[in-house]
């Protein structure tokens, strides 16, 4: 009779205890080692590929599951293992999500599959969007894509920074400018194919976490590409532009919103990737809570412990439910009219920063050493308030869509 759930129905719970299994057995077990060779961990991503867990099929199904709740549970489970093993997996993702969103059938499976090979010779992809003077702020972006007319291909020109998988991808996907005068209207999407001239790797950043996922700058130096590179293809572009155009003329902060709704059906992906870590973390203190004797008793027999873990828990669980209904939200066609995608991830991601610091504390010296796995896991946690948005950008969002002000 009653239709609300909360509950995994049997193949979710399936899959769950499925990529749990990996998580625990593969991914964890290996994450000290690439955390410390901050390199990467191309055989985990083979064995994820052997077994179907990096491939364009399984993300298609789970991000089909009616409910919503695929994604953020395939989230969840990996980064559970291991947030920099976890991002080296799912990083091709966020590149094949650029194909799927504006491509045509023809790129998307010319494409998706280069992205990521098969079991026996891995590959990875990247998405390339930020740059030094365009991170949080997208429409100050200053890579240009020009058309040369009389042999239909694109010259791409500027440097890109921050890209997961950059310079070690088979696939770039290259976020850049066709139209400066239009703002994030005028961007346009670009495949760049396996070993294309002028593009190279520049800085390749040694982090503060999620070391085992490789993060570069990419320099474009007279990037000539296909017009069938562009994706969605040109006359669809034109046609975009002119209405851009048009609509830049009545008034501009329509064409920023537009953007602005697209990033917010991602992030609860990111909110589910933070739940992973800060249950991980979670899940550790409260062990060691238990174990730990000091003053003839188990530390978690002191209020002021137990109280901690109450409360990491408790953010745990709050976390999670708000990037399922965000997840839910986004599935169902329901519009995030108070920016629930950004509250799921402004929420989940504050609460794996503090979680997994809690856990350090509740480790004590224990938790401060790369013995024990605390330290990572809130090193891994703070990319979580910076990318795809910022906590600032996310409350930016949030405020605006509720005062209804425009959101740029
Ligand atoms: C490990 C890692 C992986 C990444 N992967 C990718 C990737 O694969 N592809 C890609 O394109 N990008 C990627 N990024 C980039 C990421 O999305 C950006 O770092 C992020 O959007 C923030 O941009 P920024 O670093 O330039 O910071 P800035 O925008 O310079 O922000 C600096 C500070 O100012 C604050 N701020 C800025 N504007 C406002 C405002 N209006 N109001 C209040 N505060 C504000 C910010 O919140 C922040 O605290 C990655 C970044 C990292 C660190």
């Amino acid at each position: 009779m009653a239709e609300f759930t909360l509950e995994l129905n049997d193949d979710q719970k399936q899959v769950k205890e499925w990529l749990h299994g990996f998580a625990a057995d593969v991914i964890r077990p290996a994450a000290a080692e690439w955390d410390e060779r901050e390199e990467t961990p191309w055989p985990v991503i083979q064995e994820a590929a052997k077994i179907g867990i990096y491939s364009l099929d399984f993300y298609a199904q789970q991000f089909f599951d009616p409910t919503g709740l695929g994604i953020p549970m395939v989230m969840e489970e990996l980064f559970w293992g291991d947030a920099g093993i976890g991002l080296s997996i799912v990083g091709t993702g966020l590149a094949a999500v650029g194909v799927l969103a504006n491509g045509t059938e023809e790129q998307i499976g010319t494409w998706i599959p280069q992205m990521y090979g098969d079991a026996d010779d891995v590959k990875v992809a990247a998405f390339c969007s930020s740059e030094p003077d365009a991170g949080s702020d997208v429409a100050s972006m200053r890579t240009r894509a020009v058309y040369d007319e009389a042999k239909d291909e694109w010259v791409l020109n500027g440097t890109k920074t921050w890209a997961t998988n950059g310079g070690i991808a088979n696939v770039h996907v290259v976020v850049a400018v066709v139209d400066p005068d239009i703002g994030s209207k005028g961007h346009a999407s670009f495949i760049v194919p396996p070993n294309t001239p002028g593009l190279s790797q520049g800085q390749k950043f040694k982090k503060h976490g999620i070391r085992a996922s490789h993060t570069a700058e990419v320099v474009l130096e007279d990037v000539r590409v296909p017009g069938h590179c562009l994706l969605g293809g040109k006359e669809k572009l034109d046609e975009r532009l002119a209405r851009a155009r048009e609509r830049a003329k009545a008034g501009g902060e329509r064409v920023k919103n537009a953007a602005m709704a697209t990033f917010e059906a991602s992030r609860p992906a990111v909110g589910a990737m933070a739940v992973g870590t800060a249950r991980a973390a979670y899940e550790v203190a409260l062990d060691y809570a238990k174990t730990r004797s000091q003053f003839g008793r188990p530390i978690i027999d002191n209020q002021g412990v137990a109280f901690q873990l109450a409360d990491m828990r408790t953010r745990v669980d709050a976390a999670r439910l708000l990037v399922w209904r965000a997840s839910w939200m986004a599935t169902t066609g329901k519009p995030f009219t108070s920016a629930e995608g950004s509250m799921s991830k402004l929420y989940a991601s504050e609460a794996a920063r503090d979680v997994t610091a809690q856990a350090i504390q509740i480790l004590g010296g224990n938790g401060y050493t790369r013995e024990y796995p605390v330290e990572r896991m809130h090193r891994d946690a703070a990319i979580y308030t910076i990318f795809e948005g910022t906590s600032e950008i996310q409350r930016l969002v949030i405020a605006r869509t509720l005062s209804g002000m425009p959101i740029r």
